[in-house]
């Protein structure tokens, strides 16, 4: 089934009582049983709910996986797959880790025994170099926040098989739509649903998707006990969110890589983080395992100061943190995302005090390329 078809295919259902084709927001904390002795499929709702299940169908049929689950941020989400590690376990982490995953492998894991280290994983001899007999899972972030660095999904995923790890790839920048991260045989894909699969800035959501079943029932163990699961409206609007994913994605990537190639000829701009562009570092690697270069680029201004003009006089883009929306969104990394860094650690992950990214939305490719340009011509 093409992807197109699948989404909708997905995301919408049958309600086997009335016909209707939208999934019914079934609040109810609790179920009643048939009888004393014979219980139904649903008992409470944080261990399972009608609503949340037909999400997590969804989430799982979009990632071409037998299980998902839906939880109530993406860190939840990431953190729960952390949670089905025990103390004494060792995990080794793309250095461009998203900064809340950061947070958590270095100030909650290790005061419960579980270490970590970070590594370039464009450097795969250095991944091998990482591992240690404890160390039980590679953990996969491509593209990267915000510099867009690529890793090479298939060869993580073959030092993983040969070193009997298992693999964690965080989706978010790409949605399923443009690339599909168990296809290329990763057992573990964990999502900030709140960006594009939502796509709405409207709620917080993740979601994680695996094949095994093994896997499955120690992440579904972790869900219900540590309970930070995706509530029934929630779960209703991510679904909405998902019917237009395809359009969304294609919309956006199409005016991304439009934004991109004016950038790279831009004199104004040194340097623009794109991986559908030829000239990304990346881009190989990236056209192997991904539809497209996706929706979210950065480019660097040359200084903080430029980086401040080029916001304040923009017009159409939105300020702020986050990504993945119909609107677009334009960030300050070194202030927002990545504030806890200082100066060294910010330029260790190669960003430089002009960078900013840009997640494109769904207005008009030439009219956020005008706006830029008038907001470029003044620094
Ligand atoms: C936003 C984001 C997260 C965290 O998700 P929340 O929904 O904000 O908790 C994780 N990974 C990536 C790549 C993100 O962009």
């Amino acid at each position: 089934m093409s992807d197109w078809t699948n989404i909708i295919d997905a995301a919408t259902t049958n309600d086997p009582l009335s016909g209707a084709i939208n999934t019914p927001i079934q609040l109810s904390s609790t179920f009643s049983q048939k009888s004393f002795d014979e219980f139904g499929e649903y008992d409470y709702a944080r261990s399972g709910n009608p609503t949340r299940d037909a999400g997590e169908k969804a989430v799982a049929q979009l990632e071409h996986g037998n299980y998902g689950y839906l939880f109530s941020t993406g860190m939840a989400a990431i953190s729960s797959v952390l949670f089905t590690l025990s103390a004494g376990d060792h995990i080794v982490v793309s250095k461009h880790v998203y900064g809340g995953t950061f947070r958590v492998l270095e100030d909650v894991l290790p005061r419960w025994g579980i270490t970590h280290d970070f590594v370039d994983f464009s450097d795969l001899a250095a991944i091998e170099k990482a591992i240690k007999p404890e160390t039980k899972a590679l953990y996969i972030e491509t593209p990267s926040n915000p510099v867009l660095n690529i890793t090479d999904i298939r060869a993580v995923v073959g030092i993983a098989k040969k070193h009997q790890l298992f693999t964690i790839a965080d989706n978010t920048f790409l949605s399923p739509f443009l690339q599909k991260p168990l296809d290329l045989g990763v057992d573990i894909v964990v999502h900030s649903a709140t960006k594009f699969l939502a796509g709405h800035s409207d709620i917080l959501a993740g979601a994680v998707v695996v094949n095994d079943k093994k896997l499955a029932d120690q992440i579904y163990f972790v869900q219900n006990a540590v309970g930070a699961t995706l509530s029934v409206f929630d779960t209703w609007l991510l679904l909405r969110g998902i019917k237009t994913l395809g359009v969304r994605m294609t919309h956006s990537s199409e005016s991304a890589y439009k934004i991109a190639e004016h950038l790279e000829a831009h004199e104004k701009v040194s340097n623009v983080l794109y991986p559908g562009l030829k000239t990304h570092k990346g881009y190989e690697i990236h056209a192997s395992q991904a539809k497209n270069g996706g929706a979210v680029l950065s480019f660097d201004v040359g200084s903080q100061e430029n980086a401040k003009k080029v916001v304040e006089s923009l017009h159409i883009p939105v300020f702020s943190v986050s990504l993945g929306a119909v609107e677009t969104i334009i960030s300050y990394p070194p202030k927002m995302s990545h504030a806890e860094l200082n100066v060294d650690e910010l330029a260790k992950c190669g960003i430089t005090p002009g960078l900013l990214r840009f997640s494109v939305g769904l207005e008009d490719a030439d009219d956020l390329i005008a706006d830029l340009d008038s907001a470029l011509a003044l620094i």
